[in-house]
């Protein structure tokens, strides 16, 4: 492929409801342009889109993937994204590397909340947006009613290009708005002709609107239309193409992608009226830019997807957003600080991949066997400062525990894991301290689950998924004394510790302190540390659930010693038997972490979430409204949030999102304490 002017670039995502077509749709587009010998379907794998193993056997995309094809001398690079929300941190990439999106609406069924929620996205993107009413062949499709749901959803600036003549079977055409002609549908292709008669009243107040709505997009096109009454049909064109571009306008279109009808309609509107990158605003970032896409300007490339192929090892995707850089060339990863060579590039139509001699600004290309990149990192050249601004990738929602289903292959599973997490940035794996255990974290269970799949395809280690458990701690809420004693006589040398011991509770967050209070030499020094190490050692098993306890002090107040049978290893023992027993007797407790919780839900739902987080036994700080949305912030037990991203998305049907971070530790109600309790008596007995 030759290298294209950034005015000659369209870089398209598609976006929308799970199943609305979206893969089908390309694959259309893709054949259409013959950029494909044939058309590639979903349902029998031959997509050359969905071809990743994961998306056969699920029959949706997983991932997203690139097709960069020619079209009447314009480069179109479309990006299929997945529509389920588990998959939504590839979305997001996707909607990053593209200037404009394409938001699918099945005919049968309106907007769906995939739709609705790619659309919000777009509008806090400023992407500019066309919409594509697919499926017009299904049998229950009703092309003016999606555009009247398209409407209610999206406002009036949803503008329709094109009327459906006919709708399911009988859908044989469009009547093309814009250059006042019907097109019916041919064997592939389309015949013009005059308008129907029986759309003509339609057609003539359609066109009448958009001439209006072009016109809007510009003073200088308002006084025009004003003063003459009406555009040309180039000041038409760009009056669409600038409104579009402001984010004002979203062109409507109308096809069945499974029978190649109206494609090429979709293929002239991206090409004629989408913005190009030459089109869109400076990217920006931090210590520099912004930068315009400029072929001659400061390099800078951003890397918006990682992936693993078998036999080829990691695929990077990127973005030009300004410069040009060469095959073989040398670049400079401003985020690790380190210089690449950037050996082959390709131009991609799903796996099938081309050489390229160079990736211009504007343009995606892929790459392979970089050394330091990770997904989000900028290249420029060397010396150059400016990191393009990060995709906003969502944050992990749930927690797993993750172990292996085999001893002794846990580093295995470390590698594998470290490597999905480094090209997933929505995946995250850590180990945590307090429970012992290794937690996987990610959007949701299908995406988990897919993460153990690829375990096991790609590092031939199989894994199970449990819940983890939560990192409850102990603390005491009043002070007590003891007298320990620990003696034993058996054969030769003895073993004797006599110890008194104060406990008493510390400020949240303290801690533990040990105070020695030991007068008179009545427990000689080289002992005393040995006291200490008994209770630091026995402090993580707590003193009623084995939990860590926290936040008390143990003074070291009296005992006694034995001239021949005492030593450290007597004192250390005495030391946790004292702690122990002290602990039990000072009112001990058993304390939960809290979460900060943010949910952002559109207004229907206030009720609803506000219910449960009550239910979950949580506590609502403050409220706040953002662009349309309700903001709620809260603090909620980390024990009833194990399966909110699940719960939430049932609750709002998916238009909910939340973001958490620890918060404090609070004491856990008495009735749940004895419940996690009798758990670890339950558990101590199975260990025994
Ligand atoms: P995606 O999840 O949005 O990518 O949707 P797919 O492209 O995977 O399509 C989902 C299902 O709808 C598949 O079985 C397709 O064959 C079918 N489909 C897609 N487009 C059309 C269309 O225009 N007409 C009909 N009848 N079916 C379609």
């Amino acid at each position: 492929m030759k290298t294209y002017a950034p005015s000659d670039i369209r870089n398209v995502a598609l976006v929308g409801h799970g199943g609305a077509g979206k893969t089908t749709l390309a694959e259309s587009l893709l054949f259409r342009a013959k950029a494909t010998s044939r058309m590639g379907h979903v349902s029998d794998q031959s997509s050359v889109l969905d071809y990743l193993p994961e998306e056969h056997k699920r029959g949706a995309t997983v991932g997203l993937s690139l097709a960069q094809f020619e079209y009447r001398g314009k480069k179109v690079n479309l990006i299929d994204t997945p529509g389920f929300a588990d998959f939504e941190g590839e979305k997001v990439a996707g909607m990053y590397a593209a200037d404009c999106l394409l938001v699918v609406v099945s005919a049968d069924s309106g907007v769906g909340v995939g739709a609705e929620l790619a659309w919000r996205r777009a509008r806090a993107m400023k992407r500019p947006a066309a919409i594509v009413v697919n499926g017009m062949d299904k049998e229950h499709a009703d092309g003016m009613a999606a555009l009247k749901s398209i409407r209610e959803k999206f406002g009036k600036k949803a503008t329709a290009m094109q009327i459906p003549m006919g709708n399911g079977p009988s859908f044989k055409g469009v009547v093309d708005i814009l250059r006042d002609q019907a097109l019916t549908f041919k064997d592939g292709e389309s015949d013009k002709g005059p308008v129907p008669p029986e759309h003509a009243e339609a057609e003539a107040e359609a066109h009448a609107a958009l001439m209006e709505n072009a016109a809007e997009s510009s003073e200088e096109l308002l006084n025009k239309f004003f003063e003459e009454g009406e555009l040309s049909q180039e000041e038409l064109i760009r009056g669409l193409h600038d409104g579009i571009l402001q984010g004002d306008l979203f062109p409507v279109f109308f096809c069945s992608a499974l029978e190649l009808h109206g494609i090429s309609q979709v293929l002239d509107g991206i090409v004629d009226l989408l913005p190009s990158p030459a089109d869109r605003p400076g990217i920006t970032g931090e210590g520099g830019g912004p930068l315009k896409a400029d072929p001659n300007g400061p390099l800078a490339i951003q890397v918006f997807k990682i992936a693993a192929e078998t036999h080829v090892g990691d695929i990077f995707y990127l973005r030009n957003f300004s410069g040009t850089v060469k095959a073989g060339g040398e670049v400079y990863n401003v985020h690790r600080d380190e210089p690449e060579k950037v050996g082959q590039l390709f131009s991609a139509i799903g796996k099938a991949r081309t050489e390229v001699p160079e990736l211009s600004a504007g343009d995606l290309a892929v790459a392979v066997k970089l050394r330091s990149a990770h997904t989000n990192d900028t290249f420029g050249t060397k010396g150059s400062t400016f990191k393009i601004r990060p995709i906003p990738f969502p944050s992990p929602a749930i927690d797993f525990m993750v172990h292996t289903k085999k001893q002794g292959e846990e580093d295995k599973m470390g590698t594998g894991l470290a490597r999905l997490v480094a090209e997933d940035p929505t995946l995250s794996f850590h180990y945590e301290e307090e429970t012992h255990e290794s937690i996987l974290s990610g959007l949701g269970e299908t995406h988990l689950e897919l993460a153990v799949q690829r375990l096991h395809e790609r590092f031939h280690v199989d894994v199970e998924l449990a819940s983890p458990r939560i990192a409850f701690r102990e603390t005491i809420r009043g002070k007590a004394e003891v007298h320990a004693r620990h003696k034993k006589q058996t054969g030769g040398r003895g073993q004797f510790a006599d110890v008194h011991l104060r406990i008493e509770p510390l400020p949240e967050g303290q801690g533990f302190e040990f105070v020695d209070a030991i007068v008179g030499g009545v427990i000689p020094g080289r002992f005393i540390p040995a006291v200490e190490k008994g209770i630091r050692e026995a402090m993580p098993r707590g003193a009623i659930a084995g939990y860590s306890m926290v936040d008390f002090k143990c003074t070291l107040f009296d005992g006694s010693f034995h001239a021949v049978d005492s030593s450290e290893a007597a004192f250390k023992i005495a030391g946790s038997m004292a702690y122990r027993q002290a602990a039990r007797e000072a009112k001990p407790t058993i304390l939960e972490p809290y979460l900060d919780v943010t949910v952002v839900i559109p207004q229907d739902y206030m009720g609803d979430v506000m219910g449960d987080v009550s239910q979950r036994r949580g506590r609502v700080q403050g409220m706040e409204a953002d662009a349309g949305d309700q903001v709620i912030h809260a603090q909620i037990p980390a024990a009833e949030m194990q399966r909110y991203a699940m719960d939430l998305r049932s609750m709002t049907q998916g238009r909910g999102r939340f973001e958490r971070k620890f918060s404090h530790y609070e004491e856990l109600p008495r009735e749940l304490q004895e419940k996690v309790i009798a758990e670890a008596k339950a558990e101590e007995e199975v260990a025994k």
